[in-house]
């Protein structure tokens, strides 16, 4: 026996079921509704389809199609896409470049290293970026003005003077000339 592997059902199969359940109570319903799902009619134009394993009616002229529904279409030829991906992939023998950090990182032991020095140095930042003692602060007033979470932003109207923008400024181009 084949065991049929159901997707979201698409568009035609919905449209099939409800073709067949209807005027059914809900009990009625739940009961015919395996039944359904189990065994096709014999009416040629009712297949299981193709993505989503639903069954549905073929309404095409020449009930050549093998999908209920566009969506399950483009679904079955994306599918097919990454299929024919890996397996050149596998044929060819290339995989996915590995990143430096995956290189590098030995993360999955219990306390996790770098096996260069250069390259933890030049990654760490980005998880966690250092901070100096004065952005702290700024950072920890500004939570007791506003609390956490979002920061409130005023709206700078031009030809006002702003210190808070021109500290700012300060601040970055002073790191910036640091570098
Ligand atoms: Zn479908």
């Amino acid at each position: 026996m084949q065991t049929t592997l159901y997707r979201w059902p698409g568009e035609g199969a919905i449209e099939y079921a409800r073709e067949q359940l209807a005027g059914l109570t809900r009990a009625q319903a739940a009961d015919h509704t395996p039944r359904l799902l189990k065994e096709l009619p014999d009416d040629k134009r009712v297949k299981r389809c193709d993505y989503c394993g639903y069954p549905w009616r073929d309404d095409s002229l020449r009930n050549t199609k093998r999908t209920c529904s566009e969506e399950c279409k483009t679904g079955i030829k994306s599918f097919q896409r990454r299929k024919q991906r890996a397996d050149k992939a596998l044929l060819t023998g290339k995989t996915k470049k590995r990143t430096k950090r995956e290189e590098n990182y030995i993360w999955w032991l219990e306390y996790p290293f770098w096996l260069s020095e250069y390259e933890m140095l030049k990654q760490s930042w980005k998880f966690e970026k250092p901070m100096d003692a004065e952005r702290m602060a700024y950072i920890r007033g500004n939570q007791q003005l506003y609390g956490n979470g979002n920061r409130r932003k005023k709206a700078h109207k031009p030809g006002q003077e702003d210190d808070k923008a021109a500290r700012d400024f300060n601040r970055w181009t002073i790191r910036k000339l640091r570098g």
